[in-house]
C-alpha cells in the first residue's frame, strides 16, 4: 500500500558527485526523526560527471521515498526545482541544495512554521558561510529588490524554504522561463513567513554558480518582478533633458550679463566626459530592453522548459512496496 507523503523534499542536482554521499547519509536520517512520510525528489540537472549514477544507486536502496528525475541537459537551479514541483506530492514541500550548505537538520524548523499557519516559510542564512564578495553582492541585491518589487523577504539566495500545496501548484502552473523560485512562490503566498537557519560552509566541489552565472540569475530575479528599471530609464532621460535646458539657461544667462565668472561654467562642464556619460547610460538602456525583450521572446516561442531523459520512480500501480525499480522513459516534459 503506498501512503501518499506528507513531506516533499526537492532537491536539485548539479555535477554535485563530491557532495551526495555525505548528503544521503544527513539527510535521511534527518527526515525519518521527523516521524512522518515524506519523499525526496532529486532532479539531477544534466550533470556531466557521476551524480546520476549515486542518484540511481541511492534510488534502489531507498526506493520507497526516493524518485529521481534525470535531465538530459543543464536547464538551471531554478528550472530543476519547478520539475520537482511539477512531480511531488506532499502537502508541504521543501527546497534543499545539495551540498549540504542547507543543513537538512533545519528541515524540522520550517514544517513546525507550517504547521503555526504559514503557508511560506523562507530561510534566513545566520552566519552565512559564502566568500565576502558574495555576502556584500547579496546584501546590495537584497535591497535593490526590496525597493523595486513588491517582494519582502530578508536572504533571496537562501534555498532551504518551505512551501504549501497551494503555492507549489501555483509556481508548476507559471508558464515563466526563467525565474526566481522564492521570489515567484513569495507572489502566491498569503501568510509568509521568515525563520532564521544554519548555514554551513560547502562540504566539498565548488559553487555551481559563476560570476556571470549570478548575474544572470540576478536579472531574471529584477527582471522577472518589476518593471522599475525600465521606468527608471524613462525618468533618467527627463532628468538629463531638464538638466541640459536648466544649463542652457544659465549658460545663456552667463554670457549675457556675468562675463567676469569667465571659467565658472567650465569647470563642472566637460563635453567629452559627459557624454561618455550618457552614452553609457544609454546603451545600458539599451541592453535593459534588451533583456526584456530576450525574454518575451523566449516566453512567445514557448518551447518546452525542460526535457526529461528519465524519471526513477517506484511502480506505484504495482502496489508492491519491494518491486524491482523502474525507470519510467518519457521522450519529453508536456509541461
Ligand atoms: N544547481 C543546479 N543547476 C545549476 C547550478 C546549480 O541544479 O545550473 C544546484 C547545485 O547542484 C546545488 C544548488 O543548485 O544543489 C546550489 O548551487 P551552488 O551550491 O553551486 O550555489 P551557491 O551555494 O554557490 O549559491
Ligand atoms: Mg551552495
Amino acid at each position: 500500500m503506498t501512503i501518499t507523503p506528507a513531506v516533499s523534499i526537492v532537491v536539485p542536482v548539479y555535477n554535485e558527485e563530491a557532495t551526495l554521499p555525505a548528503l544521503f547519509t544527513r539527510l535521511y536520517p534527518a527526515l525519518d526523526a521527523l516521524g512522518c512520510a515524506y519523499e525526496v525528489i532529486f532532479v539531477n540537472d544534466g550533470s556531466r560527471d557521476r551524480s546520476a549514477a549515486l542518484l540511481r544507486e541511492q534510488f534502489q536502496r531507498r526506493p520507497d521515498v526516493t524518485r529521481v528525475v534525470l535531465f538530459n541537459a543543464n536547464y538551471g537551479q531554478h528550472t530543476a526545482i519547478i520539475a520537482g514541483f511539477e512531480r511531488c506530492r506532499g502537502d508541504q514541500v521543501v527546497t534543499l541544495d545539495a551540498d549540504l550548505q542547507n543543513p537538512p537538520e533545519e528541515i524540522g524548523k520550517l514544517l513546525a512554521a507550517m504547521r503555526d499557519g504559514h503557508d511560506y516559510v523562507g530561510g534566513i542564512r545566520r552566519m552565512r558561510a559564502d566568500s565576502w564578495w558574495r555576502r556584500w553582492a547579496s546584501r546590495a541585491m537584497n535591497r535593490l529588490r526590496e525597493r523595486i518589487t513588491r517582494i519582502r523577504m530578508t536572504d533571496q539566495g537562501c534555498m532551504l524554504r518551505a512551501y504549501s500545496r497551494d503555492i507549489v501548484d501555483a509556481v508548476a502552473a507559471s508558464r515563466e522561463v526563467s525565474t526566481f523560485i522564492p521570489a515567484l512562490a513569495y507572489t502566491f503566498a498569503s501568510r509568509p513567513t521568515e525563520i532564521e537557519v544554519e548555514h554551513e560552509e560547502r562540504i566539498a566541489g565548488v559553487s555551481k554558480y559563476s560570476f556571470y552565472k549570478l548575474i544572470r540569475l540576478n536579472f531574471d530575479l529584477v527582471t522577472g518582478f518589476s518593471l522599475v528599471p525600465l521606468q527608471m530609464f524613462s525618468m533618467f532621460g527627463m532628468a538629463v533633458s531638464a538638466l541640459a535646458i536648466a544649463m542652457y539657461v544659465i549658460v545663456i544667462l552667463y554670457r549675457l550679463f556675468f562675463a567676469p565668472w569667465e571659467g565658472m561654467v567650465n569647470v563642472f562642464w566637460d563635453r567629452d566626459i559627459l557624454a561618455f556619460f550618457l552614452i553609457g547610460m544609454v546603451l545600458f538602456g539599451l541592453g535593459l530592453v534588451g533583456e526584456y525583450v530576450g525574454r518575451i521572446y523566449q516566453q512567445v516561442r514557448d518551447r518546452p522548459r525542460y526535457t526529461i531523459r528519465a524519471v526513477l520512480e517506484r511502480d506505484e500501480a504495482a502496489d508492491v512496496p519491494a518491486v524491482a525499480p523502474r525507470a519510467t522513459e518519457i521522450a519529453r516534459s508536456d509541461s
